[in-house]
This record gives structure tokens, sequence and C-alpha cells, in this order.
């Protein structure tokens, strides 16, 4: 097979809305032509932002960084550590190397100095805490250090298996809420998710065409997750059916608003613990890392 603008073979075999063979040099473009009229169809951002970019040394957040630096946008980079055996020392390693080959710079977090513990000491729902956690630390240090957006990888196979999953159990108050575009509120900053649209085999294709350095070890607490079931199927059904996850994404933007319900007056306030913006008295990250006990241990040692 030949790519289609030129004598060159094909490297990629792009199959929505019409099947074409692409080879290397003219799928980067046709791939960052997608990222930046994904970018601008849904006002995503603008040149004079201060960006930071979320990477946990896997693909998506790496190319989303790459391709943003090579659109010209202003980007550093954000990472954290969680201290998660045989897996944070490689995201790590994979990390720098990005932020050296971007000359970008590289903030990193360690989740151990903050709370004491890191996600392998927690019980339970650790891929749930694991997403509260790093909301909560990225957001926080984006905002203290004057950014204006957080960017994340997230891509159309995300996107489109956490709907389905919202769909089977009928979560309906989350259904209304997947979007392109968070504004900021209080002091929570803009979050942007610019491959939205974007399907994940593109951005691997894409990583591997850039020779973008990233890592492949998956975290451990992440195996058996239902979304990555949803995820294969969706797949299998993409073979058959080219442009089904597309449509089912477009699809449902179009009657999200279905799924709207009326939210009494909701005030948000600020932490007790730490004076983040909550929905209740003490944050969730403060609730999940118990850190109103070490509050409290602080104060109680004080009146002495
Ligand atoms: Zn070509
Ligand atoms: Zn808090």
């Amino acid at each position: 097979m030949k790519c289609r603008f030129c004598n060159s073979p094909s490297y990629v075999e792009i199959r929505y809305p019409k099947k074409i063979n692409l080879c290397k040099e003219h799928f980067i473009e046709y791939f960052e032509d997608r990222v930046k009229k994904s970018i601008e169809k849904y006002k995503m951002l603008n040149k004079d932002e201060k960006i930071l970019v979320a990477v946990s040394g896997g693909k998506d957040g790496h190319v989303a960084a790459w391709i943003l630096k090579k659109l010209g946008y202003n980007i550093e980079l954000f990472h954290i550590n969680l201290g998660i055996k045989g897996f944070s020392d490689e995201s790590l390693r994979a990390v720098k190397a990005l932020a050296e080959r971007l000359n970008t710079p590289l903030h990193v977090v360690d989740l151990k100095e903050i709370t004491g513990k890191t996600i392998e000491d927690i019980r339970g729902k650790k891929c749930s805490i694991c997403g509260i956690t790093k909301r909560y630390l990225m957001n926080k240090f984006g905002y203290e250090r004057g950014f204006d957006v957080i960017i994340t990888g997230h891509n159309l196979d995300d996107e489109i298996s956490f709907i389905l999953n919202n769909v089977l159990n009928w979560n309906i108050r989350y259904l209304a809420k997947h979007e392109p575009v968070l504004p900021a509120h209080d002091k929570f900053l803009k979050k942007v998710k610019i491959f939205f649209e974007i399907d994940e085999y593109l951005i691997l294709k894409y990583a591997e065409a850039e020779e973008i350095p990233f890592t492949t070890v998956k975290c451990k607490f992440a195996e058996g997750a239902i979304t990555l079931k949803h995820r294969d199927y969706l797949n299998e059904l993409e073979k058959e059916r080219s442009g089904i996850k597309l449509q089912f994404l477009y699809g449902y933007m179009k009657n999200r608003h279905l799924f709207k319900v009326e939210e009494e007056d909701f005030q948000f306030r600020e932490c007790e613990v730490c004076g983040m913006t909550s929905a209740g008295k003490i944050c969730s990250f403060c609730r999940v890392w118990k850190l109103y006990k070490k509050k409290r241990k602080k104060e109680n040692n004080k009146g002495k």
C-alpha cells in the first residue's frame, strides 16, 4: 500500500470518515492538523495562556506536551511521583527524557512528601483515590504557580469508555459531565482534554513516528478495571463499523443536555484543612489522605 499523497509506503491506515493510507510524514501532518482543528472547534486554548501539561510517563500526556510545544503554546510539565513499585521509577525516567527533548521546565511533586504515604499504603479503591489525588495536586500546583490551564491526555477511547460505563450504571449526574473544556471557577483552573476526539491508536502511531520518549509500563492497580474492557469491545465494534466510536461521542455531545439535573444553588467553599475549593467542609483529597488528623495533631501540640 502506498501513501495517498506521495509514493512512500503506507505507515497508517485511516479508516474514518474516509479510508486513506498515509506515509509517516503525511500522517504526522494529518495528525497535527486534526488536533489543531479540535483545539479550534472547542475553543480550547489561547497562545497567551500559561499551560501546565500533566505527564504520567505514558504516551497520551507526552504526545499532548509534544504537539502543543510544536504548535507554539507556552507549556510546562507536571508529574506526580505516586511511589508505586516498578511503575513510578520508570515513569519518572520517561518524563525526564521528555522534558529534556522538549527543553521544557518539569515540575515533580512527591506524594509521600505531602501526605506521608504512597498509594501502595492505602487500602481499598486505589484507582479512584489515585484520580482524586492527581486532580487535586495538579490543580493546587497550577493555581499556586499562576497557570491558566491544565491539560490532560484523556483521549477518545477514555471518554467513550467512561460514558458507556456511566450509561451501564445509569449515573445520570456524571452523564452530563464529559466535556473537552471545563471552565475555571473558584480555585479550580480551566481543564482541557485536547485529545477528546482523537483515537488512542493514532496517538500511539504519532508517538512512534515522532520518536517521543514514553513508557509502556502500566500501573498494576489499573489492571482489571472495567473501563479497560469497555475499550476492548468498543474497538472490536469499530473494526466492523468504522466511525462508530466517534459517532457515539458526537451523539453524546448532542444529547448530553438531556442528562443535566437541576442542582440546587450549590455553594462551593474552602476546605477547612487546605483552603482549596471544596464541595464539603473537608475536600476529598484531605479526606482520603486523612490530612485533618495531621492538622488536629499540630493544633493540639500548639495548645500545649
Ligand atoms: Zn506521503
Ligand atoms: Zn483540603
